[in-house]
């Protein structure tokens, strides 16, 4: 009798075995006498007791140390000393699972019941200043919602599901297999824990229904390409009156014709001419806002970026606004007239490597590099 409750024997382990020799040894006896295999077989489903017993000591250092110092009276752990359902703890259902992965359905056991319904991508393309100002736009999406015949139930009009009899409404009947109480989905309500006995004629009973409904979206300024606006609930309908899933907005933002974007910066190339370059001017440059004074000085060069603070895109997170950075592309004349012709001639002729200093320098350098 005591022999039966030697758990180094029944594991077939030595005493000084590691908590990996247990286990494995634990996997093979577990799997050799599992009841599955020899339904109606009294002896071999105690022996299984047995393993599990030991198995449950002599995992556990602090309970293998009892046992050790005081025997099976010591180990504490009776059969299902866990009071967990059918006897079992937590780390048995692991270790289980693992062995008998066929048996449980292949670990992902998926609950009846609620199901959050899938989410759903929008592309929505918007103009630059729809994007920088933002916008409300009205869109078309084809989706499932709650079938307004029923409110989403799925039972006829002035009726209301069931509970279902078979199940009692939790959506899953239990039956014993060996010592084991196995849970399946009911068969009678498919796990829905309520079976419609008249079914709503608009959606034949599922309760949704596709829509094109129009949605008006709320986009705010400062969104750019790549922004991802989220719609809580807005998504597919959920199943067994799950919550609904989400609305993806993707925004593509439409090029333009002379605002280039930098995050919160507006770029925009400003062609200046040849005169107004060298002799400085007042120019108007275009802001998101509308035309804005710049005053270019005298001997501006081509590619010269002047930032104008504040008069860029409100950013979408902090509210602060970026800046428009203007650069400046000076026109060489083209089309020239005849007299155009003899005043820049005489202009080439008046003027000395001083005018040009870019020039001077930059020649002086190739002379020093190829002399
Ligand atoms: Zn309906
Ligand atoms: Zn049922």
């Amino acid at each position: 009798m005591m022999d039966e409750k030697d758990f180094y024997k029944i594991l077939g382990v030595s005493r000084d075995a590691t908590v990996d020799e247990i286990k494995k040894a634990y996997r093979k006896l577990a799997h050799q006498y599992h009841p599955d295999k020899h339904a109606g077989d009294k002896e071999k489903e105690d022996r299984f007791k047995l393993i599990n017993e030991a198995y449950e000591t002599l995992k556990d250092p602090q309970k293998k140390a009892n046992y050790d110092r005081f025997g099976y009276a010591g180990s504490g752990a009776g059969f299902g000393g866990g009071g967990a359902p059918g006897g079992f703890g937590a780390d048995f259902q692991d270790i289980f699972g693992e062995v008998f992965s066929d048996f449980f359905g292949g670990g992902g056991r998926r609950r009846p019941g609620p199901e959050r319904g899938a989410d759903l991508r929008f592309d929505l393309e918007i103009s630059f200043d729809e994007a920088a100002f933002g916008t409300e736009k009205t869109v078309k999406v084809e989706r499932t919602v709650a079938c307004s015949a029923c409110s989403g139930s799925g039972a006829k009009p002035g009726t209301h599901p069931v509970t279902c009899s078979t199940c009692g409404g939790a959506g899953q009947v239990r039956f014993q297999q060996g010592f084991f109480s196995i849970a399946r989905t009911c068969p009678a309500c498919q796990g829905q824990g309520s079976v419609i006995k008249d079914p709503c004629g608009e959606c034949r009973g599922s309760g949704k229904t596709r829509s094109v409904a129009p949605l008006t979206i709320k986009i705010p300024g400062g969104v750019d390409t790549g922004s991802r606006l989220r719609l809580a609930g807005e998504g597919e309908y959920g199943d067994r009156n799950g919550p609904s899933g989400d609305l993806y907005i993707f925004i593509t933002v439409r090029p333009h014709p002379i605002f280039r974007r930098e995050k919160d910066d507006v770029i925009c190339e400003v062609p200046i001419s040849f005169s107004q370059a060298g002799l400085g001017a007042e120019i108007e440059v275009p802001t998101i806002e509308g035309p804005a004074k710049l005053k270019v000085p005298a001997g501006t060069q081509s590619g010269k970026l002047f930032r104008l603070p504040g008069r860029g895109i409100a950013s979408v997170h902090t509210g602060r606004r970026g800046d428009e950075q203007v650069i400046i592309k000076v026109e060489t004349p083209t089309k020239l007239n005849k007299r155009q012709k003899e005043l820049l001639q005489e202009f080439a002729e008046i003027s000395g490597e001083d005018t040009t200093p870019l020039r001077k320098n930059f020649f002086s350098k190739v002379k020093e590099i190829f002399e």
